[in-house]
């Protein structure tokens, strides 16, 4: 048996593997993220990745000793593979997989890596961004986490924390943030935004039907009730997705300046229903970034590969730094 090329992206609810022959998806393996406040940060998690890594090995014909295997996790993950911060999944915080599974199966090569540069790698490799070398990930979710590839390399940093760019502060005077700062770019732009400039409109009175639609309680509001009216057309929903759009464009505006980006990529759970949203946040993108008109086209773009990205990225990361 050749190398068995593993990939696993662990989530707050749920953890996606998948094996990788060359570069499709032979095999996938689900469990629910499990949670246990009484043992060790992220011992309990290593428990159900080590199921999900013995069932795609053995399925492959293989053994422990044959695959590589790569984990993608949500925030700050040093090149020592410990998750030192995630401040959407406090309970994590502190984990390291590496160690653990090193101790439960030594003879398992295994390395972490944030879920997001996972993602952005995979999309580099065989999605949305094929042949960009200035690309970067962008995925909405509870939070908003990135990954950077810069002239064709994934950006690391000093630590391994380069690219954690729902944390760019867009305004100091802006709305508390779990990770202990203020006016943070996923306050706006992710889907905890979404549902805090859903309440906001609904309590400005710029919701009336959609609060109707709640028997009158504007508290009641959602972000996904106003994604599904947006998608039947209802006015107030699309002019919300479109500031919603705007605050994206912000945050994409400020790290095209940066990085003179090609393409964004726009993925995890709140990709999809914000696909339609897109061509705006273009535009908003051309007038908020500097020359917009002269840089030549940026594009935004949805994930290719879903919410496939990260665990096939973990496991393109395995290959490469551990074969
Ligand atoms: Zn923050």
């Amino acid at each position: 048996v050749s190398c068995v090329d593993v990939g696993i992206d662990v989530g707050g609810t749920k953890i996606l593997a998948v094996r990788l022959e060359g570069l499709e998806v032979a095999d996938t393996e689900r469990a629910t993220t499990p949670h246990d406040p009484a043992r060790p940060a992220g011992e309990p998690t290593a428990d159900s990745a080590l199921v999900a890594i013995d069932a795609l090995v053995a399925r492959a014909g293989a053994i422990r000793a044959d695959a590589v295997v790569g984990i993608g996790l949500p925030g700050m993950v040093a090149r020592g593979g410990e998750l030192v911060f995630s401040p959407n999944l406090p309970s994590a915080s502190g984990a390291d997989l590496t160690s653990s599974l090193r101790v439960r199966a030594p003879e398992l090569r295994v390395v972490c890596e944030n879920d997001a540069d996972c993602a952005v790698l995979a999309e580099h490799h065989l999605g949305a961004a094929r042949g960009e070398d200035d690309v970067i990930m962008v995925t909405l979710g509870t939070g908003i986490g990135g990954g950077i590839i810069s002239e064709g390399r994934l950006l690391r940093g000093r630590s391994g924390f380069a690219g954690e760019i729902g944390h760019m502060v867009i305004d100091a005077n802006g709305p508390r943030c779990p990770c202990g700062s203020r006016g943070c770019w996923e306050r706006y732009a992710s889907g905890a935004g979404l549902a805090r400039l859903a309440l906001e409109a609904a309590h400005a009175g710029r919701l009336p039907t959609i609060v109707a639609r709640r028997h009158g309680d504007a508290y009641a509001v959602r972000g996904e009730d106003v994604t599904a009216a947006a998608e039947e057309g209802l006015e107030e929903a699309v002019a919300l997705m479109d500031e919603f759009g705007w605050w994206l464009a912000v945050g994409l505006a400020n790290l095209a300046a940066i990085f003179d980006t090609g393409v964004f990529v726009i993925g995890g759970g709140l990709g999809r229903p914000s696909t339609h949203v897109l061509p705006a946040v273009e535009r908003h993108l051309r007038e908020l970034v500097e020359g917009g008109e002269r840089r030549g086209s940026i594009r935004v773009v949805p994930s290719e590969l879903g919410e496939r990205a990260g665990a096939i990225g973990a496991a393109l990361v395995a290959r490469e730094r551990l074969r």
